[in-house]
């Protein structure tokens, strides 16, 4: 007989990865990670956008969603995707939740190292908070009055991860497009609405983890030798600067400004298109 540790082990298809995405960054942002990391993980990734696209309908064996949402970069067209999301990732029957923007390199490798160390089953909402301190929200209650509420959220950009467990445990106010009434009742953003659905309304805590990144923080600092066990990268700007992964990589930074060429290169030598 196998131990038990064995027959229990986390593995790449047990989750489900949601990328969002939005028309316009159809070639600019998902052609690049079509190529690098979802190229590793292709079967269990699914890209959420705003319109058809035939040609990306095909090329990722139809795992792109139409979400219907608009297109607009507003609070309810962001909380409509992430109630796509949600609802696809329930019907999968996967036992990990896991969402992404369209500007993070996944490093699938450190995903599933991660995910495999909480213990199966268990409520797991884990992720890299934007803010130093829990958000406040203000919520209506019976007879006109108002209270304010604070929480923990995982920043969207960073991405992040939710075990099936909790994530069915949400179902009251995140099914079937209730999670975007969720967040019209806090009037806060889809990733800050996840938090307030988690730890205000199911009573869980966020698990941060240093290992997400979005490009709200400075990228620079990580030294490349913790590349690999980081689980998610980013790219884009900060104050107005250029903020990407420094790393003397398999790419110039023209030929690669985003560096996320050379961090797949880095961590999967064996690509085809690797020097
Ligand atoms: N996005 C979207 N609709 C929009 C604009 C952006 O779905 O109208 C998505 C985009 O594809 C990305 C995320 O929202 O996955 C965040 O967008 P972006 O990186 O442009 O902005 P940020 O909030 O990071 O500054
Ligand atoms: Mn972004």
């Amino acid at each position: 007989q196998r131990p038990q540790s064995v027959l229990s082990t986390l593995e790449l298809r047990d989750i489900f990865i949601a990328v969002k995405t939005t028309h316009m960054f159809h070639k600019s942002r998902l052609e690049l990670l079509l190529q690098t990391w979802i190229s590793r993980a292709s079967g269990q990734t699914y890209i959420f956008s705003d319109r058809e696209d035939k040609e990306l309908s095909i090329r990722t064996g139809h795992h792109i969603i139409n979400t219907n949402c608009s297109s607009a970069h507003s609070r309810q067209a962001l909380s409509c995707k992430m109630a796509v999301e949600y609802d696809v990732f329930v019907d999968s029957g996967l036992k990990w939740f896991c969402h992404m923007d369209d500007d993070n390199y996944v490093n699938v490798r450190a995903l599933v190292k991660l995910l495999s160390r909480f213990p199966p089953g268990q409520d797991v909402y884990v992720g890299k908070p934007s803010l130093d301190r829990p958000i406040q929200a203000t919520v209506k209650i019976p007879d006109n009055q108002t209270r304010s509420v604070f929480f923990w959220f995982a920043t969207g950009g960073a991405g992040f991860c939710i075990s099936r467990a909790l994530a069915l445990k949400m179902r009251p106010w995140a099914k079937d497009g209730r999670l975007v009434s969720t967040a019209e009742t806090i009037r806060l953003p889809d990733d800050c609405t996840v938090g307030y659905i988690i730890e205000v309304l199911v009573g869980r805590t966020l698990t941060q983890s240093p290992l997400f990144h979005s490009h709200l923080e400075t990228l620079q600092v990580i030294p490349t030798r913790e590349l690999h066990n980081q689980v998610t990268l980013s790219y884009g700007t900060l104050e107005n600067k250029r903020n990407v992964v420094v790393l003397k990589g398999a790419f110039s930074v023209s030929a690669d400004p985003s560096r996320f060429k050379s961090i797949h290169c880095l961590l999967h030598p064996d690509t085809p298109w690797c020097p």
